[in-house]
């Protein structure tokens, strides 16, 4: 999973139950008279706590301590929890689960260090930006061997490992968050930990390492919000041999940001491994790839950010080369491999001139025209020819054969660039297919504030829909589940279904995928017509709305977000033009014709229709689902405490947005929707088997909470009695819940 990038703040749920927990008057008193904590919500949005001095109607004075009291709403009260509980490592375990209780539970943590919590089933990491020192060989031991319970990336691993070898049941770990949250760094941890417990195959686990640090030189660049921001989507498929050792890997990515290649924003960088090449190439490979500094390349230059703090990217291109080595690619792959990604610098170098009064252009004859065909394979003035024209058939009915039409400084320049994207995304592909091959599935054991976004975000943004529907719909059937085993039934738990939203990405002919496709085909289409087409067509659908111009709205799962159809259908299509494929397979050098016959085949494939991005993007998603489908899921969700990627820094609003992106309030909605205070009858029985008056014949813990609860005449729609637990309803602290039936 990626990133959601620019929702709103306000999610579609709120906790109206846990908001009304201290409306009522009785219920006020009961904070006042026992000096219970509150939280209350300030001016400037930070939460304090403090006890209740007095309540009239709408207001309530608060003291927070040092006859500091405030005078607040009372509607905006919550109750917190007692501080015996600051700092429980799962938050099902606060009496209250209201936003502030959660924030504080959270913060007390992260000032500890302890960055992994538990929401019930999933496991919540807020990003350290620091070492914190729990990843060492003792810490993979500790878990191993079952000598800890604290929440960690460690346990989840261990969880699903243990589970995939009890069960026999393939298993999933699901890693979401935003931007600079931490995945990519869990996701390494947790793939660590599963090379340790199923290491035997010391090569493998090797590779596995390795071939991360690859995909992240190759994938990974430096943005606005991450220095190491991956820029597409992956599922790392493990494979276990039946006594539970590693017996192959496979690697899928999605959506690699082929714009980057080109097209940079202010202080953003493109792919590492550019950087990489043009600090760390020693002297003779430079001289083979007519190779400059980093800044003298256009692509690279134009965003003014050549360098990340404290990354030495010369180093880093010494480690690439040595893991390069290590999946065995091979001296000459790797010298194509270079050369191909020093032809990409040098076509974004290439300026062109206009030759006659119609505006019509071509390229300048220099050291970049000639260093690019050079790398590529070619004659500089084919690559000239192919960058500013385009032979377009004449009418089938006339004789006029062949048209050649000349580009205008935007087409060859568009050209130029498609051409550089192609490469580059065409050399991803195959590195990722040469680890695919190394470390190969052997054995098939396989247990296995509004800002207007770019199609490449609407993209990212419905497959993260698509993979919230997976959460929602496991976690219901989780909870679900738990109380069939235990003999209740009858608990119907309620939970708001995303479909809709994917509808309006996925309906044909009416979704938005198809409408664009349909749009991108036709002839006369622009951004305007598309947008006209859309709000035609969409606008009845509640997820979705049209806004100025070219602009308009979907409200996602995790909230309302703005896009701008601007180079929508381009994007769509991403085609390269004939010429350009017909260049690349007359090329000397084995790389580019590789790469001309993967696009021939795309293009000439009669069994696939052309499609756009976004309708490709819908069928690999389908297939991903199909497959975690048939998984055990476990969720983690990374939160990021503050933008600045500092440690120690808890900006309590950044992390209650994201709480609610990542549906925590939901899982804990979901969870206490039900019965949601659970005893066991042992703990229930020896607790309040006493207050029995007639001593019960049948000592059993049943019996004897069925016993207590009729003693004290507890209405039955406020409990369940299953097998091995009482189920209590309201959503209060247990304890509480019990006490105040009881008495
Ligand atoms: P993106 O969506 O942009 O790819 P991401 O969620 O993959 O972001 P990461 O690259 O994993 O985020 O993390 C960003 C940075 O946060 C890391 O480079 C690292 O400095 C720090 N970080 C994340 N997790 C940890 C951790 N568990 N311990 C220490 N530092 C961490
Ligand atoms: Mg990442």
């Amino acid at each position: 999973n990626k990133r959601r990038k620019d929702v709103n703040v306000d999610s579609p749920y709120n906790l109206g139950e846990e908001k009304r927990v201290l409306e009522g008057s009785d219920n006020i008193v009961h904070f006042i008279q026992n000096k219970l904590r509150v939280w209350c919500r300030q001016s400037r949005g930070v939460w304090a706590s403090g006890t209740i001095e007095a309540t009239s109607g709408e207001e309530s004075f608060v003291s927070l301590g040092n006859e500091n009291v405030v005078k607040v709403s009372t509607s905006y009260l919550f109750p917190a929890n007692p501080e015996i509980l600051d700092g429980v490592d799962d938050l099902m375990l606060l009496s209250y689960l209201n936003e502030p209780s959660v924030l504080h539970n959270l913060k007390y943590r992260y000032s500890c260090d302890m960055i992994y919590s538990k929401a019930g089933a999933m496991l919540i990491a807020v990003n350290p930006f620091k070492d914190v020192e729990i990843y060492g060989r003792d810490f993979v031991t500790a878990y191993k061997q079952k000598a800890t319970d604290s929440p960690h990336v460690f346990a989840v691993a261990d969880t699903a490992y243990n589970e995939m070898m009890n069960d026999g049941v393939s298993q999933s770990l699901i890693i979401s968050g935003e931007y600079g949250a931490g995945k990519t760094e869990t996701a390494k941890f947790a793939m660590k930990y599963l090379a340790a417990v199923g290491g035997g195959n010391v090569e493998i686990e090797g590779q596995l390492l390795q071939a991360s640090c690859i995909l992240e030189a190759f994938g990974n660049a430096k943005t606005s919000r991450n220095d190491n921001a991956s820029r597409f989507g992956e599922l790392v498929e493990i494979h276990f041999t039946e006594v539970g050792e590693i017996s192959g890997v496979k690697i899928q990515t999605f959506l690699l940001e082929k714009s980057r290649v080109v097209e940079l924003d202010p202080a953003e960088r493109s792919y590492h491994i550019f950087y990489q090449l043009c600090a760390g190439a020693p002297q003779t490979l430079r001289e083979r790839l007519y190779l400059k500094k980093a800044d003298e390349y256009n692509y690279l230059s134009q965003s003014n950010c050549l360098v990340i703090n404290d990354v030495d990217d010369a180093q880093e291109f010494h480690k690439l080369m040595e893991a390069l080595d290590n999946v065995r690619i091979s001296k000459e792959e790797k010298d194509q491999v270079l050369k191909m990604l020093a032809a990409v610098l040098w076509l974004g170098n290439i300026s062109f001139q206009v030759i006659d009064n119609e505006n019509h252009v071509e390229a300048s004859i220099d050291e970049a025209l000639i260093s690019a065909a050079r790398l590529l394979g070619c004659a500089s003035n084919d690559l000239n020819q192919a960058l500013c024209a385009h032979t377009i058939d004449a009418d089938k009915d006339s004789d006029k054969g062949s048209i050649v039409q000349k580009f205008t400084l935007q087409q060859a320049s568009d050209a130029r660039d498609a051409l550089a994207k192609w490469i580059y995304a065409c050399l991803f592909d195959w590195l990722l297919e040469k680890i695919n091959k190394l470390i190969d599935v052997a054995n098939d054991f396989s247990s296995s504030h509004l800002q207007k976004n770019s199609f490449e975000q609407l993209c990212i943004n419905y497959a993260n829909e698509r993979l919230q529907q997976h959460f929602n719909r496991h976690l219901l059937k989780l909870e679900q589940q738990e109380y069939e085993l235990d003999g209740i039934d009858g608990v119907k738990v309620d939970f708001v279904d995303n479909q809709e939203c994917l509808d309006l990405f996925e309906k044909k002919p009416n979704g938005l995928f198809s409408l664009l496709d349909e749009e991108s085909k036709s002839p006369d289409a622009n951004d305007s017509t598309l947008v006209t087409k859309l709000k035609q067509h969409l606008s009845g659908n509640p997820f979705f709305k049209g806004d100025k111009g070219r602009a308009f709205a979907v409200r996602h799962f995790a909230g309302e977000v703005l896009y701008d159809t601007n180079g929508f259908l381009k994007k769509n299509l991403d085609t390269l033009n004939t010429e350009l494929i017909e260049l690349l397979s007359s090329c000397e050098g084995q790389f580019p014709q590789t790469f001309a016959i993967k696009m021939l085949n795309q293009s000439l494939n009669p069994d696939a229709p052309k499609q756009g991005v976004g309708i490709q993007l819908k069928g690999q998603l389908f297939k991903l689902m199909h497959q975690l489908e048939n998984t055990k899921p476990h969720f983690i969700c990374c939160i990021k405490p503050n933008r600045k990627q500092l440690p120690s820094i808890y900006d309590e609003d950044l992390v209650l947005q994201q709480l609610r992106c990542c549906g925590v309030f939901e899982v804990v909605r979901i969870s206490r929707s039900g019965y949601p205070a659970q005893i066991t009858h042992q703990k229930f029985a020896e607790r309040y088997g006493s207050l029995l008056l007639e001593t019960n014949e049948s000592q059993d813990p049943l019996s004897i909470s069925v016993a207590v609860l009729k003693q004290f005449n507890v209405l039955p729609e406020m409990y369940q009695i299953g097998y091995t637990k009482l189920y209590l309803r309201t959503g209060q602290d247990l304890c509480d819940t019990v006490d105040m039936i009881l008495f």
